[in-house]
């Protein structure tokens, strides 16, 4: 007999890029800028490494499961409950929880393409059926086409904001007319994972809107992104239900958070002062290269996150490739219709002068 479900056959193995540590040992030459995955240059709160090596020490105890302190501490910093929030290994560990507790073989989910691979491949794991809408042309939101979709009355509705990998944040009253199309009953998950880099101006306060609406809801962020915690695999989730939130917490892995990760994220919450260098110098950078890409003739899709997104002028793994051969990492997008595309992540401005000299 097939010991494998068909769902899991076909799906693709996730492109998680290359750890630093096994470039050298690939490729044989010293990884110079790693631009892959939309890690931080300047790493976490010093608070953060600090509370980690006191955290060592309590080791041989298993961590807190309800991650109680935690969710206090977001409830305090977003006007929400710790009821309403959730915990988890990384927010990939919680986009996996949240299918796990509400999709159903064949039904339907709808999301934006091109976006983060597991807002599909988490999906098609339990037999969903997905829709991917693209953006419009000029990388506005496809508003109206998603309303289109949400006529179907969807499970689920996920997309992140700014999106990755292509960088435009949507605007509130873009929000609110997708949420007037929702059928009551279809779950409205927002991926605000790069949320932190979007300019003041331009964020608006999504969990409040969600709190308007009348659809079942839930907010994702991470700390691998602007709070340079990548490795210590943390993120957290803010439901407008608290139902939602007590589900997930049976469907994730119950000591998915570290005691190391749960107390740098605590102090990596409370150093807004290192979190808006993080910001500025990403917001620096980006409109540095994005000026030097079009400069070369590189047509950019406008960001409000730590990366860029490119048109390469042809299948973009072969400049990949060739700045690999350089020790430069890029992301090459492998999907239709952005297969020329590739992602450039905001780094260090002398890993970001690599990068633009290597091309
Ligand atoms: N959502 C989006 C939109 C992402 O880009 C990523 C990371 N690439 C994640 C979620 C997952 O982040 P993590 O699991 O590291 O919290």
């Amino acid at each position: 007999r097939d010991l494998i479900r068909q769902e899991v056959a076909n799906l693709p193995t996730y492109n998680a890029g290359l750890a630093m540590d096994r470039f050298k040992a690939t490729y044989g030459i010293d990884c110079l800028a790693k631009l892959d995955s939309n890690e931080s240059p300047l790493g976490p709160s010093p608070r953060a490494i600090e509370a980690m090596q006191q955290a060592a020490a309590g080791v041989a105890r298993y961590p807190d499961a309800a991650n109680m302190s935690l969710r206090a501490l977001v409830g305090e910093l977003t006007g929400t409950q710790p009821e309403n929030v959730i915990f988890g290994n990384g927010s990939e560990d919680l986009i996996g929880a949240l299918f796990r507790a509400v999709i159903r073989p064949q039904d339907h989910v709808v999301t934006i393409c091109p976006s983060f691979g597991l807002h599909e491949f988490g999906a098609l794991t339990f037999g969903a059926r997905v829709t991917k809408v693209p953006f419009n042309d000029d990388w506005s939101f496809p508003v109206e086409a998603l309303c289109q979709q949400l006529q179907r009355k969807p499970r689920v509705l996920i997309f992140s904001s700014p999106s990755n990998p292509a960088g435009p944040a949507i605007s509130e009253q873009q929000f609110r007319r997708i949420l007037t199309a929702a059928d009551p009953e279809t779950l409205i998950c927002f991926d605000e994972a790069y949320v932190e880099f979007v300019a003041p101006g331009q964020r608006f306060d999504a969990l409040a809107v969600l709190a308007e609406s009348r659809n079942p809801a839930i907010v994702l962020r991470t700390f691998s992104k602007a709070y340079g915690l990548a490795g210590a695999r943390v993120g957290y989730g803010i439901a407008s239900d608290p139902q939602l939130i007590q589900a997930m917490m049976k469907t994730r892995n119950p000591f998915g958070v570290n005691a190391l990760a749960a107390s740098a994220a605590a102090e990596a919450l409370k150093d807004s002062a290192h979190l808006a260098r993080v910001v500025a110098q990403a917001t620096q950078e980006r409109e540095r290269i994005a000026a030097a890409l079009s400069a070369k003739g590189f047509a950019c899709a406008p960001s409000q996150a730590n990366f860029l997104f490119f048109d390469t002028g042809a299948p973009a793994h072969i400049l990949a490739e060739k700045l690999r051969g350089k020790g430069v990492l890029i992301k090459a997008w492998q999907e239709a219709p952005y297969e020329n595309w590739a992602r450039v992540t905001m780094g260090s401005p002398a890993e970001n002068d690599i990068f633009l000299g290597a091309l």
